[in-house]
C-alpha cells in the first residue's frame, strides 16, 4: 500500500481533508510549516492529467487555502513544488509547501550555485519555444 494513501490516517499530521484532497505536515519536515497537499485518490506522480476536473479543482483550492494559513503563520511567502522524473521520492501525486526567505527564481539559484538571471538571444527562445512545441503537437 503507498505510504501517502495511507498517510491521511495519520491524525498527528492531518491538517485538512476535503471531498477529494487532504493536507498533512511532511514526515523530517525540511522546516517548521513545510506541508503537503495531494488527492486522496492514488494518482501517479508523473500523471496529473488523470486527475478529474473536480478533483483538480479541489486541489488547487486546498493548495490556495494552505499557502495563505502558511505565509500568515511563517510571515514568510510560500513555495509550492513537486518533484519529477528520478527526483520523486512517492509515486502518489503530491505538492510540498512551504515558506521561504527567498522567492523560487532565488531559491533555484543559490541551491544550484546558479545566477538568478540569464540572457538569452532571440534566436534561443525561438528554439526552445519550437522544440517545446514540436513535443507538444507531435502526438
Ligand atoms: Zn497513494
Amino acid at each position: 500500500m503507498c505510504e501517502l494513501c495511507n498517510s491521511i490516517k495519520d491524525e498527528h499530521r492531518l491538517i485538512k481533508e476535503t471531498k477529494y484532497s487532504f493536507c498533512i505536515i511532511c514526515k523530517c519536515p525540511l522546516r517548521f510549516w513545510h506541508l503537503m497537499v495531494m488527492p486522496k485518490r492514488h494518482v501517479m506522480q508523473t500523471n496529473m492529467n488523470d486527475l478529474s476536473l473536480e478533483e483538480s479543482h479541489d486541489l488547487m483550492c486546498l493548495l490556495n487555502d494552505i499557502q495563505k494559513i502558511v505565509e500568515d503563520l511563517s510571515n514568510e511567502s510560500a513555495i509550492i513544488l513537486k518533484n519529477n522524473g528520478k527526483h520523486m521520492t512517492q509515486a502518489h501525486l503530491h505538492f510540498h509547501i512551504f515558506p521561504s526567505k527567498w522567492n523560487l527564481r532565488q531559491l533555484v539559484a543559490n541551491y544550484e550555485n546558479l545566477p538568478e538571471r540569464i540572457d538569452i538571444s532571440y534566436e534561443k527562445y525561438i528554439e526552445m519555444r519550437d522544440k517545446i512545441k514540436q513535443r507538444i503537437y507531435e502526438n
